[in-house]
């Protein structure tokens, strides 16, 4: 194997060929990710789109919108993006109400100033952690950060390391250092790499059951060859 299989531009250029370019299929707008982010329940790309839709078509999705339909309307129209639309027909409101009397009306101008702080405004909506608050943050323009995708961050823990951790924390950290350390700081070559990951960890590197047998880049995974060499026939 070359050298450098397991560094990261060589793993995203193989999974790239894989599954071609990839594109968000949420709004990058903070705002509007946030209202994306909570039209669906379990939050996916197909249920917060059926819900973003749905409440865009009926409702719009400003915040004096959200705030003039009502918590009941809201929850009607959530149900298209699935469960406890109830809930998240309340965190709406919440935010809606957040964004006109904080940031009046306008999130993204109020998203200023050191990093730090903007991290943790985000992290005061509804929903919203470390990992929800990078994507926005990277997503948005704002900051060129390490972001990881929320479901995904074993990937290339496993590739290059062996295994994930038993904590979710570390194991999301590790997958930072290592984008980190190895994909260029701006916003290209982050939102790839975030956008790959994520494509190869819902379809193939799953969480549970990885489908090592089918990935095209066995070779250069460090799970796959401690794996194989434990059931290896002696
Ligand atoms: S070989 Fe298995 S663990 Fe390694 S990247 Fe592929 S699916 Fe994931």
């Amino acid at each position: 194997m070359h050298r450098d299989a397991r560094s990261i531009p060589e793993i995203l250029r193989q999974l790239e060929s894989l599954y071609g370019k990839q594109e968000p299929g949420w709004p990058s707008d903070p705002y509007d990710f946030l209202v994306w982010w909570h039209c669906g329940y379990p939050a996916s790309d197909t249920s917060c789109a059926k819900g973003w839709e749905k409440l865009n078509s009926e409702v719009g999705v400003e915040p004096r919108q959200l705030l003039a339909a009502g918590a009941a309307r809201l929850a009607r129209v959530l149900k298209a993006g699935g469960m406890v639309p109830e809930l998240r027909a309340m965190r709406l409101m919440e935010i809606a109400a957040r964004i006109q009397d904080e940031y009046g009306g306008d999130l993204r101008a109020g998203l200023a100033g050191p990093l730090s702080k903007v991290r943790q405004a985000l992290k005061r909506f509804p929903n919203i952690a470390d990992p929800g608050a990078d994507r926005i943050l990277l997503f948005g323009g704002i900051a060129p950060v390490p972001a990881v995708p929320s479901n995904c961050p074993h990937v290339l823990v496993r590739i290059q390391r062996g295994q994930e951790r038993e904590n979710y924390g570390v194991t999301y950290r590790e997958a930072q250092e290592a984008i980190e350390a190895e994909i260029p700081k701006n916003f290209d070559a982050r939102t790839r790499a975030y956008l790959l990951v994520k494509r190869h960890g819902q379809t193939v590197c799953k969480r549970r059951n990885p489908e090592c047998e089918n990935c095209p880049i066995s070779s250069s995974c460090a799970f796959f060859a401690a794996n194989t060499a434990a059931v290896a026939p002696v």
